[in-house]
């Protein structure tokens, strides 16, 4: 890096050492916008830069909440209100034990390109806690929930903020939520997305950043004349993104080898099908057990414990769908080394900067979280204008237009790397696609 981008993060390094992760997303991204600054000096003269690497607000709240045994908990709650030029804050809500407000920064900086990629009115934002859902009762989720919302509120709004969900936030949490913001404002609006079919949700929501991120590598692999028939592909995870990845690649054709969670990855010798898709929905969303329970009931799984896919076996297609930095340097070399062609990130930075460059250096199909994962909040941003018209639309209807978004997205980034002098580079095609049309818009509403 150098000239302006690196004045602007040598000072952000400085100013904000502790927060890893958003200096790792940063740099990303101003590594990336070099060569559009060099050519277009307005960026530098309106101090885009500077100002778009601060957030426009954030609000830090104490979340105090009975447990099961009438004892009172506290957990820290977050909102990163980032950016707001082209349309209202939009970001998921995470609930996970690592949150802090570092991660919560890299999440909605990223989410502003990302917004600005999916052709809609969308700012960027990400919010959450450090609660942890996991081995909680019911009622202990929706008192957490009820009590987030109860700061949260003040903050929100269809036209203002509309979060959705991230890690640790999925259907239940999002039906806490609503219902808390509902009885506090005595309203029924489209504050949240993600929502319950029959209030206000859309079709083919959950389906959407597992949907899209699949299409993306669709739309990456023609390029090379080739297609996911046949593939053999490796996903992490299995939260929601993870469960969608894996159907629509088992409708496509291609043979999904692994999943996983925290704990560990199972390896399916003869691929996922529908049987075992079904267990693992029920397994994830109904009986919140843990991944090592396939291996417990069908013969030909196979659970390696502590252990990420993938080294597991060879794979032409990997989906990283868990969390951020989860697939590091010896994993993208082993990938590569067993001939793996493309990578579509599911999950938001799950590959380390060491582990892009050498995707990167292999010419491997590789498309960074902010352009792959973009269908789940397009998808969301289609939820808010069906709130606002009060209309619903088919599941078909829906699919198909994610589906648009997602070939136009994946042209916007294939143009830009190639119009900036580095074809074939989404990492930034994807930059500085996002970037210009948040920055123009800052430039044209002014000093704010
Ligand atoms: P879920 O909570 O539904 O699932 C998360 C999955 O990742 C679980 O299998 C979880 O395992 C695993 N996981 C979480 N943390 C870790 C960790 N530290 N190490 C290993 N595995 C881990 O979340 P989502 O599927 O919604 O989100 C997954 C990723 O996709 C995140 O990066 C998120 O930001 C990104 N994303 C999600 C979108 C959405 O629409 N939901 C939209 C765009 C991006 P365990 O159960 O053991 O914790």
């Amino acid at each position: 890096m150098s000239g302006y981008a690196m004045e602007v993060y040598d000072k952000l390094s400085k100013k904000y050492p502790w927060e890893k992760e958003f200096l790792q997303a940063a740099k990303e991204v101003l590594e990336s916008l070099e060569l559009l600054l060099e050519k277009e000096p307005k960026y530098q003269k309106h101090a885009i830069l500077e100002r778009i690497v601060e957030p426009e607000r954030v609000i830090i709240f104490r979340v105090p909440w009975l447990d099961d045994n009438g004892k009172v908990q506290v957990n820290i709650g977050y909102r990163v209100e980032f950016n707001s030029a082209i349309g209202p804050y939009k970001g998921g809500l995470r609930f996970h034990p690592t949150v802090n407000l570092g991660v919560l920064k890299f999440l909605g900086f990223e989410q502003i390109f990302k917004n600005s990629l999916t052709g809609l009115p969308m700012g960027g934002g990400k919010g959450g806690s450090d609660f942890d859902p996991k081995g909680k009762s019911d009622n202990e989720v929706m008192k957490f929930c009820q009590a987030f919302m109860n700061e949260l509120f003040r903050h929100i709004g269809p036209d203002t903020d509309v979060p959705a969900g991230d890690i640790g936030v999925g259907a239940r949490e999002i039906g806490y939520m609503f219902g808390q913001y509902r009885k506090l404002k005595n309203e029924f609006t489209g504050v949240l997305t993600g929502k319950g079919l029959n209030w206000g949700g859309s079709l083919i929501r959950p389906e959407a950043t597992g949907y899209g991120a699949v299409y993306f590598a669709e739309e990456m692999l023609k390029t090379a004349k080739k297609g996911i028939d046949g593939m053999a592909v490796a996903i992490s995870g299995s939260g929601n993104v993870s469960q969608y990845a894996a159907q629509k690649i088992m409708q496509l054709g291609g043979k999904v080898m692994t999943l996983s969670d925290s704990n560990g990855s199972v390896y399916f010798k003869n691929g996922l099908n529908q049987e075992k898709w079904e267990f693992m929905m029920e397994l994830k969303n109904v009986k919140r057990g843990r991944i090592k329970e396939m291996a417990d009931k069908f013969k030909d799984v196979e659970y390696h414990d502590g252990k990420k896919p993938w080294k597991l076996g060879k794979f032409d297609i990997a989906l990283p769908c868990a969390t951020q930095n989860e697939l590091d340097e010896s994993d993208a070399k082993e990938l590569v080394k067993n001939g793996c062609v493309c990578v579509s990130e599911g999950a938001n930075m799950p590959s380390t900067p060491e582990a892009v460059e050498v995707f990167l250096a292999n010419k491997v199909l590789y498309a960074p979280g902010k352009a792959a994962n973009a269908g789940g909040v397009a998808t969301s941003g289609l939820e808010m204008s069906q709130n606002s018209i009060r209309l619903s639309w088919t599941r078909e209807e829906v699919d198909q237009k994610l589906h648009n978004i997602m070939i136009n997205i994946h042209k916007s980034c294939y143009d830009a790397a190639k119009e900036y002098g580095t074809p074939g580079n989404y990492v930034n095609g994807a930059n500085i696609a996002g970037f210009k049309k948040v920055a123009d818009a800052m430039i044209d509403q002014g000093v704010i």
